[in-house]
């Protein structure tokens, strides 16, 4: 006889709960797995989250799902990377596209020469070398096609979605491979005596649902996570202090960008997503710093088009669940933490979660190995996004009270670390697991104006020669390439308009 697990109950239908149910479904399809999903239109979901990065692209092949068929149903368009307009200070812009930038000579990578002759004013600037930047800045967009040797081999890109209308669309995938779907409210909670652990969840009709794993996707609330089980809550707010949020979405002015739009603000930051049919914003702000009336005057300001609904206020304390997974019960999601949405992360969290339960998906035994290992997996990656977020707000020279609250934010020791190691010869170091890749650091270091004393002495192991021909090369052929590129509308229009 086995220990499988038999049943799993997800408490929650936003857009945590429909990824999970799509992939246990797809993922787990011989186990013979009852799987059932709960949620409740009164309560709704978030409603919010529209960026993405670029392993969504992954979780939806690995579905099995038409990437187009999701773009059209969702309104999405493409996403190169992300500008940063008045972060480091007013009127300067960077950009930190996905994807490498360059290519490596010999053992010495792209960036350590670069930097060298960056720092020396004979390279121009980072961007100039990546195809995702260059193309963004021209509104141009297509998929990587086979051409070796050219930065179009690499295209890397993310979506801008609708996150609500991407939990509908895995709604009706996951209904068509089993997943059963409970419309209401969960009234209760109910735990074993002795173990603890989640043994059924009552609705408000009466019904019992028992399972053996709970996946907790209720949002903030965290019902099952904290509400029954009180996992508890590092609250970050110390190092992420904005604490509400206020989204809009209104009218497209023009064709959609092929990259999301940061703009700081006098206590925060206003985001820019292009979507098919209308253009997502939102003002994340600090509420010691602005009061909600400014907050939501700041982002009415600053629309490309006409408001389309009133603006959807909501709070938040950044930070995460001290245990994720607690019993027999995994928070995924909002339940399982939240950091701002500055780089996009939220999203891609769940679907680390939901990938790294699969690795470690428990039997009945529910070995605390597993769970330990999952936890300090989870612990360690949001860990290392909450630096990254940190870096943007603490180097920066943006005057104004919020600012200079930020950058007498102390820095926790990983970032000082990366920041120690930059600031000496320009070295970024990426450990185990950790999101970011170098090249993303490289970008944001660069552009919040961190500038290191040396570069890497063994780059002066290179010809200066050939290292000023490689990137004279580089940069004229990114160039050429993304010339090439059709223009970001023309390319939905052939291939995934909505509505077709
Ligand atoms: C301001 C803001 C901007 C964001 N922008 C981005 C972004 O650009 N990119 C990104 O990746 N992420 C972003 N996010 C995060 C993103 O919105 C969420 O990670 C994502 O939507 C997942 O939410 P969720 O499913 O965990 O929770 P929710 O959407 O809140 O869903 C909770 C579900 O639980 C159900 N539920 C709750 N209580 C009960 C109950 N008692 N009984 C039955 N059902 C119940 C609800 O009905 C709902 O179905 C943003 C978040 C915020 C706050």
């Amino acid at each position: 006889m086995t220990n499988h697990i038999r049943s799993i109950a997800i408490i929650g239908g936003g857009t945590a709960g429909w990824m999970a149910a799509a992939s246990f479904a797809k993922h787990l399809p011989h186990l013979g797995i009852d799987i059932r999903l709960v949620e409740s239109e009164q309560i709704g979901t978030v409603g919010v989250g529209e960026a993405t990065i670029p392993p969504i692209i992954d979780f939806i092949r690995l579905l099995g799902i038409d990437e187009n068929d999701v773009i059209r149903k969702t309104g999405a368009t493409f996403k190169l990377g992300i500008g940063y307009r008045d972060w480091t200070r007013e009127g300067d812009y960077y950009f930190h596209p996905f994807g490498p930038t360059g290519f490596g000579m010999g053992p010495i990578s792209f960036p350590s020469y670069w930097l060298k002759y960056w720092l020396q004013n004979k390279a121009s600037r980072l961007e100039d070398y990546s195809i995702q930047a260059v193309a963004a800045a021209d509104g141009r967009f297509m998929r990587p096609v086979h051409a070796p040797n050219t930065p179009l081999n690499k295209i890397t890109y993310a979506l801008h979605f609708d996150a609500s209308l991407f939990a509908r669309y895995l709604r009706s995938f996951s209904e068509g491979l089993g997943v059963k779907r409970t419309e209401g409210k969960v009234r209760s909670v109910e735990l074993h005596n002795e173990s603890g652990f989640i043994d059924s969840v009552t609705m408000e009709d009466g019904e019992v649902i028992k399972a053996d794993l709970f996946i907790d996707c209720s949002g903030f609330r965290g019902l099952l996570i904290e509400g029954a089980l009180k996992a508890g809550y590092q609250d970050w707010t110390n190092w992420l202090p904005c604490d509400r949020a206020l989204a809009v979405p209104c009218e497209r002015s023009g064709p959609p960008q092929s990259y999301t739009e940061v703009t700081a603000r006098k206590a925060g930051w206003q985001w820019r997503i292009p979507l098919q049919h209308r253009t997502g914003n939102g003002h994340v702000y600090c509420s010691g710093f602005t009061s909600d009336d400014e907050a939501r005057d700041t982002l009415l300001a600053n629309l490309e088009g006409k408001a389309l609904v009133d603006p959807l206020a909501l709070r938040f304390t950044t930070g995460r669940r001290n245990k994720a997974w607690h019993k027999n019960c995994v928070a995924l999601g909002l339940s399982s933490g939240f950091l701002e949405p500055l780089e996009s992360t939220s999203i891609h969290l769940i679907q680390r979660g939901i990938a790294m339960l699969l690795k470690f998906f428990p039997d009945r035994s529910f070995e605390q190995a597993d769970i330990d290992r999952y936890n300090k997996i989870f612990e360690f990656e949001f860990g290392r996004v909450r630096d990254f977020l940190l870096l943007h707000y603490t180097q920066t020279e943006r005057q104004g009270a919020f600012w200079e609250h930020c950058r007498n934010i102390p820095l926790t020791d990983s970032l000082q670390e990366k920041i120690d190691l930059f600031r000496s010869h320009g070295r970024i170091l990426r450990e185990d697991t950790e999101l970011f890749p170098t090249g993303s650091w490289l970008y944001v270091m660069i552009g919040q104006a961190l500038r290191p004393r040396g570069y890497e002495p063994t780059v002066d192991t290179l010809d200066q020669q050939a290292v000023k021909t490689n990137l004279d090369d580089i940069r004229a052929v990114v160039r050429k390439c993304a010339d090439a590129m059709p223009m970001h509308q023309d390319f939905i229009d052939k291939n995934c308009r909505a509505g077709n």
